[in-house]
């Protein structure tokens, strides 16, 4: 394995995204939405450092089970307990990679009728992209090769790890 993105980078930057986010909302209530399993890291590290009004509440998504590839089917497996009627809902993404599965969930949840929604992803491989998706606040562009540690696994392995790293690297 090779070190993509230190612990203390990661942390650098999170802190950053955490100010524009706190900017971007002025004080309004957001809804924190982690999409699990590959955001918990990051969905932990930023609601921490948000201010003001912060709930939280998770979806999970089908993976790419133990494969390194999207299937390009975007299942939803587990929904959010809170309505996001009238809220300013922040959907807390791992890693964009073909875009599909973001694709999919900011279609779905506009659907819900938010005040507002936007994405926050800790990572992008712009060079993966096979839909168009907006991204409201990203970590780092990262180069097209598969990345785990921070929350992101491999066959459920390293997510725990503090820094993220290319496997096989
Ligand atoms: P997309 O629908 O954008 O192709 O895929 C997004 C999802 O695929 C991410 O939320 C993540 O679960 C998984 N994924 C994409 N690239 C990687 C990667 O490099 N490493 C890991 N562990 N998961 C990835």
């Amino acid at each position: 394995m090779t070190t993509l993105l230190t612990e203390k980078a990661i942390q650098q930057r999170v802190d950053e995204m955490a100010r524009d986010i706190n900017a971007a909302y002025a004080g309004e209530p957001v809804l924190a939405v982690c999409v699990l399993k590959g955001a918990f890291l990051f969905h932990a590290d930023l609601v921490r450092r948000l201010v003001g009004e912060v709930a939280v509440d998770f979806i999970q998504v089908s993976s790419y089970g133990t494969e390194q590839r999207s299937s390009g089917i975007v299942q939803l497996k587990k929904d959010a307990d809170t309505s996001f009627e009238d809220r300013n809902v922040l959907l807390v993404e791992d890693i964009v990679d073909t875009g599909q599965t973001l694709k999919h969930l900011r279609e779905l949840f506009a659907t819900r009728r938010p005040k507002s929604l936007r994405v926050a992803a800790l990572l992008s491989k712009p060079s993966a992209r096979v839909v168009e998706v907006d991204v409201d606040f990203l970590g780092f562009e990262i180069p097209n090769e598969f990345v785990v540690g921070y929350g992101l696994d491999s066959a459920e392995q390293y997510r725990n790890l503090g820094h993220i790293a290319v496997l096989g690297g």
